[in-house]
């Protein structure tokens, strides 16, 4: 029987679908990989199995907070590969068990590569693996290994977690075959003190294991396939989505649990200027979170989840000549099955640069040396290769300059567009986007669905060119936008988010929980210093104190210590304090510090503190709490050297036996610092 026309047209339109079909499934395979999995997800949370299953002789443990570590352990992992051969991967703490770890055979070589947090704790991802090795681990014999701390020395327990690991792995019988690292981000050495051990690593490597080195070599882990058929209006794409559930819509939102992985979309209901100076700004944001089931307790962390600003981003994109990209759809496949695709996807160009890459802090002598292999010139190629392999000319062209990526490669190229750089190359190496963390500024006792943060806008000009935080400059956005006010952006956000879902201000946000918290009887006397934003939690301390004195409890004495330059410009919730004073009687009590007041004589809130020492020694004597928040590079140090100053005083002790004091009041956790 003959087709006739209607029946042969929709013959071929059927075949064409069906062909479509077919083609989308090769190219997009709707299994589970196709997504923000965890790299174990092949072989569950067995690592030896892993290891096993895809052949590897190398693993690069990481234990990150805000991405460093897992950075350096992705480029670490790749370089063992490319350069000596070997099968490596890396080993996020969290994705697997740790019952076999004792028998990892000694032919694996595992590199730990471990930032220290807060007061001298691991990151959340090795919490687990951290207890499993003080509290159930006992022979490691077979292990080889070497470790590289990542700490700041301006806090008390430098790079304690990097220690810890290597005296405990070398107590429980394990082999280190390189040395010992640490890198020191109070300094600002981090980076250089990163490739000092990586490249003595390398040293015993070829000189004492005998590995040969060849030149390094990108070798993708990840293939990146551009799609013929899905476009941005295809529902299944991420347009910068947090996770994928936020792309299928096949899970209620508002539910948690809320954590790394997945965010509250927040509403920012209230924002509002702190400061009234003109050069600088500090903003006050509420969001909330009533529609939710996310919940937090005062003196918790807010993690917010940040989106890059237009003017980086079309810096970065003019970089890589990325124009006529933005709205590709492109699928990744692993080409290592050990590797994790870092966000859902398909996925668009825009979309990866706006919500997925860090592009806009500072960049690493060694991404610019790696990356030379892909100028678009010799000239420039010589001159990434002359820059990124002396840590003098980088420090005084790049890092002085305040350079991020896309300035340092333009600045090396004299403009020319680095077309040649693969898209997986950069997914690959350049760090990801990971959220920012604010100290909570509101009570949970008196405002239970409402999250406030107090945030310091991070902007600097540097020869006609902005430099900004990426974060504060969103969060002073959306307070720009929704007061109308006629103070003008740095720079500017797309507010409305992936498919309009962060409009009417929303932001992705999870908490974190803190150990920084009031003690539980309410009449304890607290002491609390807090310059500058360091305020914002002991603002949300002082707020649950009033809230337990509405509730009949009675209150202990409460003496806050704030700092700020100049008391008409940056002094924080000024309005706030003698509200609060009403409500809490005598029992509370402020001290300024307005370090700009006297040009002559600066003074600060250690100042302060020793002025009333007759009135803190009392109050310790009958045990007074002390909370400290704010700037970790010199405050936190300064204001205990007072504490200690007074204690010595008040006590007739040596002021070595008062700083043992004061550490003896830390690990009872008398004495709480939050700093940064
Ligand atoms: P980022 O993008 O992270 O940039 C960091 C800095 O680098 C900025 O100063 C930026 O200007 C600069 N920078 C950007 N690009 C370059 C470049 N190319 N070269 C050199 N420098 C560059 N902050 C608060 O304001 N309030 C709080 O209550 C608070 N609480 C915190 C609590 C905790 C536990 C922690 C860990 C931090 C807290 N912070 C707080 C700090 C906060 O998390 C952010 O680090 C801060 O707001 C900056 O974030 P951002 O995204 O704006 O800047």
């Amino acid at each position: 029987m003959a087709l006739d026309t209607l029946d042969l047209s929709v013959f071929i339109a059927l075949a064409v679908a069906v062909l479509a079909y077919l083609a989308k499934q090769k190219l997009f395979p709707t299994k589970d990989d196709s997504g923000f999995l965890p790299a174990s997800s092949n072989s569950g949370r067995n690592l030896l199995e892993t290891i096993k299953r895809n052949g590897k002789n190398t693993l690069v443990f990481y234990g990150s907070q805000t991405g460093t570590a897992e950075d350096y352990a992705s480029k670490l992992s790749k370089e063992l590969s490319s350069r000596f051969g070997l099968k490596s991967m890396t080993v996020d703490f969290s994705d697997y068990d740790f019952d076999n770890f004792g028998d990892i055979p000694n032919d694996i070589l595992c590199f730990y590569l471990v930032a220290t947090y807060g007061e001298g704790e691991p990151t959340d991802n090795a919490n687990e693996f951290v207890e499993w090795l003080e509290n159930e681990a006992d022979n490691l014999s077979s292990l080889k290994y070497t470790v590289f701390g990542l700490g700041n020395s301006t806090y008390e327990f430098y790079n304690s977690m990097g220690r810890k690991l290597n005296e405990k792995f070398e107590e429980l019988g394990a082999e280190r075959f390189a040395t010992y690292g640490e890198g020191d981000d109070g300094k600002g050495t981090l980076d250089e003190d990163f490739l000092t051990w990586k490249e003595s690593v390398f040293d015993t490597l070829k000189n004492e294991l005998d590995f040969e080195e060849k030149e390094l070599t990108y070798e993708p882990g990840l293939k990146l396939e551009e799609s013929d058929f899905l476009t941005i209006d295809d529902s299944e794409v991420s347009l910068g989505e947090p996770n994928k559930s936020y792309i299928t819509g096949t899970k209620d939102l508002s539910k948690g649990p809320f954590d790394h992985s997945h965010p509250y979309l927040a509403q920012i209901t209230k924002s509002r200027e702190l400061f009234t100076s003109n050069d600088r700004s500090c903003v006050h944001i509420e969001f909330d979170i009533s529609n939710s089931n996310l919940r937090y307790s005062t003196g918790d962390h807010l993690a917010v989840w940040p989106s890059n600003s237009n003017e980086n981003i079309e810096t970065f994109i003019k970089a890589f000549g990325l124009e006529s990209k933005n709205d590709t759809v492109f699928q990744l496949k692993k080409l290592d099955p050990t590797i994790a695709i870092p966000f859902p996807t398909p996925i668009t160009y825009g979309a990866v640069i706006r919500h997925h890459l860090e592009i806009s802090g500072p960049v690493s002598r060694q991404f610019l040396s790696a990356i030379a292999s892909f100028a678009p010139d010799d000239a420039s190629k010589q001159r990434a290769n002359k820059i990124g392999n002396d840590k003098a000319i980088f420090a005084q062209e790049i890092t002085q300059n305040l350079f991020n990526i896309a300035d340092t490669l333009l600045y090396v190229s004299q403009g020319k567009p680095w077309t040649k750089v693969p898209f997986e190359y950069l997914i690959e190496n350049v760090a990801h986007l990971q959220p920012r963390y604010y100290s909570i500024s509101s009570s949970s006792l008196s405002e239970k669905t409402t999250i406030n943060v107090t945030a310091v806008i991070e902007t600097e000009k540097k020869d006609n060119r902005w430099v900004t935080g990426v974060v504060t400059n969103l969060l002073k956005n959306i307070e720009i936008v929704q007061n109308k006010s006629s103070d003008k952006p740095v720079v500017t956000y797309d507010l409305k988010g992936p498919r309009g879902k962060f409009s009417n201000f929303k932001l992705p946000v999870h908490v974190r929980r803190s150990t920084f918290k009031l003690p539980s009887n309410p009449n304890i006397p607290v002491i609390l210093v807090g310059p500058g934003t360091g305020v914002a939690p002991l603002r949300g301390f002082i707020r649950d104190r009033i809230q337990q004195k509405k509730n009949g409890s009675t209150i202990g004495e409460t003496l806050l210590f704030y700092g700020c330059r100049n008391e008409n410009e940056d002094f924080l919730y000024k309005e706030e304090w003698p509200e609060y004073a009403k409500e809490l009687g005598e029992s509370f009590e402020i001290f300024t510090a307005f370090s700009r007041h006297d040009p002559n004589k600066k003074v600060y809130v250690q100042h302060k503190i020793l002025e009333q020492k007759d009135k803190i020694n009392k109050l310790l004597e009958s045990g007074a709490f002390i909370y400290v928040c704010g700037d970790a590079s010199h405050m936190a140090r300064d204001v205990q050297a007072s504490f200690s100053k007074i204690l010595a005083e008040g006590r007739g002790i040596s002021e070595e036996k008062a700083g043992e004091l004061v550490r003896s009041f830390k690990v009872q956790n008398r004495y709480q610092e939050d700093v940064w």
